[in-house]
């Protein structure tokens, strides 16, 4: 399977804050991958230079095998249309001066394909109804929508000009709970009718279990695990995020054990030595606090645990494959 995007090594530092501290990842054609961890690991960060709104330190982003890293504005233009993002927060993504319409065919406007202007209202208008809004939106202000209204203008906008990969960088977490599952399932029948790759961003363990073929976990600008993580989960610190996250079934959530993490975020201006997770790892050994652990592959995927064997095994703080085989997640239901 061909590479839509390949992240080498990649590193972004702020001064002293070591926000992205040597990450590689790639997302293949048509398939999602999850990019996890606790608001402050670096996750976000990493999107943001994929995308090139932010300018790495050093190593390399390839889209389509092209290396984009260090491209001019100029040189950049004709590989835009490859990759969108949808942010956070629609209501501050979306420029309240501008009516729908306008703001959804804007990608075609200054893109590379320089769509003229008639097609571009009619491609915005089919991509407002492909997101489940009627094309007269096109009319209003975003003042004028809702929250879940807002995020599928912003869905719209960054995939009427046909993007390859698709940044998801947190698209629910502002929305309403009622409206998080419509947006979800709305992504996920998108992603599966185009085609394209997706870079899905999420503290949500619950909607990586719904969207993602594979799962990278950050901690502190570092990747600590990626693969088949939500069903072998090796990690000390993914074990304790499955462990916190909701499960549907309130049986199989009491039923699961809980881990508790001591303490807060380390300042990523001045990370642990060794593990950097050994501040807060309930079964650290002395060795973590000195040896920084690689991150090696092993069954299934890739984990960077000292307590982890060639085969996998390691800590058990938990037991979700258990509790999985009990009570499988249902997907979100529409809201
Ligand atoms: Fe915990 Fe040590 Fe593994 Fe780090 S290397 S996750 S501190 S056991």
């Amino acid at each position: 399977m061909s590479a839509l995007c390949e992240v080498e090594d990649l590193v972004l530092h702020f001064g002293r804050v070591r926000a992205v501290d040597g990450v590689n990842l790639r997302v293949d054609r048509g398939q999602v991958v999850a990019l996890v961890g606790e608001s402050g690991s670096g996750k976000s960060t990493v999107g943001r230079c994929v995308v090139r709104l932010l300018q790495p330190t050093s190593g390399r982003i390839l889209l389509g095998g092209v290396d984009v890293t260090t491209l001019n504005r100029r040189r950049l233009r004709p590989h835009r249309h490859k990759v969108s993002i949808i942010f956070q927060d629609p209501a501050g993504s979306l420029d309240p001066r501008f009516r729908v319409g306008d703001i959804v065919a804007e990608p075609l406007r200054v893109g590379s394909e320089r769509v003229p202007g008639r097609q571009r209202s009619a491609r915005a208008h089919e991509m407002l109804e492909k997101v489940g809004l009627p094309a007269r939106i096109a009319a209003r202000f975003p003042h004028e929508l809702s929250g879940g209204q807002r995020q599928r203008v912003g869905i719209a906008r960054a995939l009427v000009s046909g993007p390859d990969l698709l940044i998801a960088d947190e698209p629910t977490s502002a929305l309403d709970v009622s409206v998080q599952a419509a947006v979800l399932n709305l992504l996920a029948d998108l992603q599966r009718d185009l085609g394209f790759g997706c870079l899905f961003i999420t503290h949500d363990l619950s909607a990586v279990e719904y969207l993602a073929d594979t799962v990278a976990v950050m901690y502190l600008g570092r990747i600590v695990e990626s693969g088949r993580v939500l069903a072998t989960p090796r990690h000390p610190y993914t074990q304790a995020l499955l462990s916190a996250s909701p499960w549907p079934d309130p049986d199989a959530q009491r039923a699961r054990t809980r881990v508790v993490l001591s303490g807060e975020l380390p300042s990523p201006a001045d990370p642990p030595s060794g593990c950097r997770f050994h501040t807060r790892c309930p079964v650290a050994e002395a060795r973590c606090r000195t040896e920084e652990p690689v991150l090696r592959r092993v069954e299934g995927g890739s984990v960077a645990c000292h307590l982890v064997g060639e085969d996998g095994s390691g800590p058990q703080l938990i037991t979700p494959a258990a509790s999985r085989a009990a009570a499988p997640p249902a997907p979100p239901s529409p809201a």
